[in-house]
């Protein structure tokens, strides 16, 4: 058996399509999205990552402003900032670009930002109502996960799916999401014992630890569908998922690459929760 391809540019490109055509209507009715993201000094990955928010910004047709700020940059003037966003109306979505310059305390930064303009749904209120299943901005990696999943025309319901890796900001979210589609949901982390076993047993594995390459076929169930969140800098300077691709193709059902899976879908995600923030701020559905 060799693995189907899950095409996360290809979703993420038909999700922007429908997006763009939601906002040529929402614009004729006078509410355009709109998203400030804010960067805080130099760091050249996020440099990159808000250069492609900015640009899908452009490219949807969104207004955007983007902030760069040097990272001499005190917590009280970028406090002041996200107050000033946070009463802007024309803003509808705020994402400060992590990590922050070490002075700067995150948990501060996120709890300022007003919960409905939290597109990137790292607010404790917006945590706490994904854990209760209220409607809350889902964050983007985790939410681009389940998207893809279920363009693989699989029903979550009853299925048992594992998820290596319990950061914030992915591996629990994702957990939760599953557990939403009624997915029986198994979390590892480097303290599980025999992961391999459990792994083994997964019909969904989703992966997210940050080690290239790390998950190859003893890891999975024949016919099983793998995401690979993870996106890891090799010495040779490409891009390398925490699952061996190319080992686990003969075995998987189907597979994200990396790159062109589950990355591409983080910034649509955004977008999309933007719209979403945008709609509901003008009393939309
Ligand atoms: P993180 O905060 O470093 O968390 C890593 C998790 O993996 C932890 O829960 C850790 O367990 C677990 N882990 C580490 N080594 C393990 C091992 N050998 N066996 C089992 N579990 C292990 O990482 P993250 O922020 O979730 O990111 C994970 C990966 O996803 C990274 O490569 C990151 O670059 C990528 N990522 C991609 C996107 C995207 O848009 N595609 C977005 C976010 C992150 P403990 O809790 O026990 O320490």
């Amino acid at each position: 058996m060799t693995a189907v391809k899950i095409d996360g540019k290809a979703v993420s490109a038909s999700i922007r399509g429908q997006i763009q055509e939601e906002v040529v209507g929402l614009k004729k009715q006078g509410i355009e999205p709109g998203l400030a993201v804010i960067l805080v000094g130099e760091d050249p990955g996020s440099k990159v990552y808000v250069g492609s928010k900015e640009k899908a910004c452009i490219e949807l047709g969104y207004y955007s402003e983007v902030h760069r700020l040097p990272d001499t940059t005190t917590e009280e003037a970028l406090l002041a900032l996200i107050d000033q966003l946070n009463n802007q109306a024309n803003i509808h979505g705020i994402l400060v670009q992590l990590p922050l310059p070490k002075h700067i305390h995150e948990k501060s930064v996120i709890d300022a930002i007003a919960v409905e303009k939290d597109v990137d749904g790292f607010h404790p209120i917006n945590v706490g109502n994904l854990m209760i299943g209220d409607d809350s901005l889902l964050p983007c990696t985790p939410a681009g996960v389940i998207e893809l999943i279920k363009r693989t025309g699989t029903d979550m319901a009853g299925k048992h799916a594992v998820v290596i890796g319990r950061s914030n900001i992915v591996g629990k979210p994702v957990s939760m999401l599953l557990q939403r589609e009624n997915a029986t949901v198994t979390m590892c982390h480097s303290r599980t014992l025999n992961m391999r076993e459990i792994s083994k047993q997964a019909d969904i594995l989703v992966v997210a630890i940050g080690r290239a390459n790390f998950v190859d076929h003893t890891y999975v169930k024949p016919g099983a569908i793998v995401i690979d969140v993870g996106m890891n800098r090799l010495d040779n300077g490409k891009l390398a998922g925490d699952v061996d691709y190319e080992d686990v193709l003969e075995v998987a059902g189907a597979v994200t690459p990396v790159p062109g899976g589950v990355g591409p879908m983080t910034i649509t995600m955004l977008m999309q929760n933007t719209l979403i923030a945008a709609r509901r701020a003008h009393g939309l559905k």
